[in-house]
């Protein structure tokens, strides 16, 4: 393990963080090869990277984005070997694990099966409707967003009080759209903060916003100062897709780490407190 996890980062690095933990390859929706995403942590500098690709306790709903089953164990022998290949980079084996009320037992059974060393978790799906998807927009669900933002932050909550995970992925992603929280919203909000701060999980500020519609990085600044009050450790995440975005938008995260009060960020591999970089 290297010491200088705040250091410059390599040729054309921004500011080095500890890690990029949520990183998406070919295994699921992602378009690159592990040793794409590898190579491309290690050029910006980073000491860590997590190959976290989608894994879902629930299966067969038709919807093919994740790592199935029958092909888990070669996905872990394919990040395991780039982990071997590299000693400029400590590989982590993680996931992106769907969370689904109700199937919790299937998700624990899923994590103990193979020796995952980072759990990002992520809700995708409120009560089964997947409200990212653009051609559901004019679902009759969203026809009242708070009632839906309200199932959805419940949904977090109970997630968070399961807790079986380090890093609480894209907590307002259902803003993805740009409906924003009414006030009947945002206790519920808080709530699943407050189940956050229990757990001891950090929370997630994801820079994937070229992909996304409302153009914003998540979650928002109130939620990152709320978490902050809170003491909720934070990590920075790229959620890449292709190679090219690992460690992606670094300095304005940082920037608005920042500007909420964050000093630190967490290393995953040893969960310690790292200190933040100035933004470049
Ligand atoms: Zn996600
Ligand atoms: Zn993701």
């Amino acid at each position: 393990m290297t010491a200088a996890v705040s250091g410059p980062g390599g040729p054309g690095a921004g500011p080095a963080l500890p890690g990029d933990y949520h990183v998406h390859t070919a295994w699921s929706d992602g378009t690159g090869a592990v040793e794409d995403c590898v190579r491309a942590a290690v050029a910006a500098g980073l000491p860590e990277i997590a190959i976290a690709d989608h894994i879902t306790p629930s299966p067969g709903s038709g919807e093919d984005w994740w790592v199935p089953l029958e092909r888990m164990d070669a996905y872990i022998e394919d990040v395991r070997a780039a982990a071997a290949r590299h000693d400029d980079i400590r590989v982590l084996l993680g996931l992106e694990a769907e969370y689904v009320a109700g199937k919790e037992a299937d998700l624990e059974r899923l994590l103990d099966g193979w020796p995952f060393e980072v759990v990002v978790l992520g809700v995708h799906l409120v009560d089964g409707f997947a409200f990212d998807d653009p051609a559901l927009r004019a679902d009759p669900r969203w026809g009242d967003p708070d009632a839906l933002l309200t199932a959805y932050y419940r949904t977090v909550r109970r997630a968070a009080e399961w807790g079986r995970f380090d890093v609480l992925a894209h907590m307002d992603w259902i803003g993805l759209w740009g409906d924003r929280p009414g006030p009947g919203v945002l206790p519920e909000i808080d709530a699943a903060l407050d189940a956050l701060a229990a757990s001891g999980a950090a929370l997630e500020l994801n820079t994937d916003r070229v992909s996304d519609p409302a153009g914003v990085m998540y979650p928002s600044p109130a939620i990152l100062r709320a978490a902050r009050a809170r003491g909720i450790p934070l990590v920075i995440d790229s959620d890449a897709h292709q190679a090219e975005h690992v460690g992606r938008l670094w300095d304005e995260a940082i920037a608005l780490a920042r500007a909420a009060g964050y000093r630190e960020t967490l290393r995953l591999s040893d969960h310690v407190l790292v200190p933040l970089p100035d933004a470049g």
